[in-house]
């Protein structure tokens, strides 16, 4: 099973009360290990949530890794979704190696995560 199945497996929209949802995407992370977590998406009120994204790298990091080999989030009918600033901002900062971490963007285009960031502001002066 690939990465992108392994996140439409777990893209199922549940509405839990009047203020939050959740599973309406789901991500998969493969890390320069070879291992593979995800993470689903929680919607709520007031903005309490947070993306597939963010869940896969917390699973991740609970595992005691962090650079990233490959990611790719999905919606529930398995089309792949980019992930938004604050993801990318997440994930390059867990290490320099992530920027070249290949994120599927929409269905069968890929691209560096490094090619999604703007100029990198953590960058030293004199240094790229
Ligand atoms: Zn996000």
């Amino acid at each position: 099973m690939n990465l992108k199945e392994r996140a439409f497996q777990l893209a199922k929209p549940n509405v839990l009360n009047a203020y939050i949802a959740c599973g309406d995407v789901a991500a998969a992370i493969e890390t320069a290990d070879g291992n593979v977590y995800t993470g689903i998406s929680i919607d709520t009120a007031c903005s309490l949530g947070h993306c597939a994204e963010h869940g896969a790298v917390s699973e991740m990091l609970k595992h005691g890794e962090y650079r990233i080999k490959a990611v790719v989030a999905v919606d529930s009918s398995g089309n792949a979704v980019p992930p938004c600033g604050r993801c990318r901002e997440l994930m390059s900062q867990l290490s320099p190696d992530n920027r070249q971490a290949i994120v599927e963007v929409r269905n069968g285009i890929f691209k560096t995560l490094e090619e999604l960031m703007p100029f990198d502001w953590k960058t030293e002066p004199g240094k790229q």
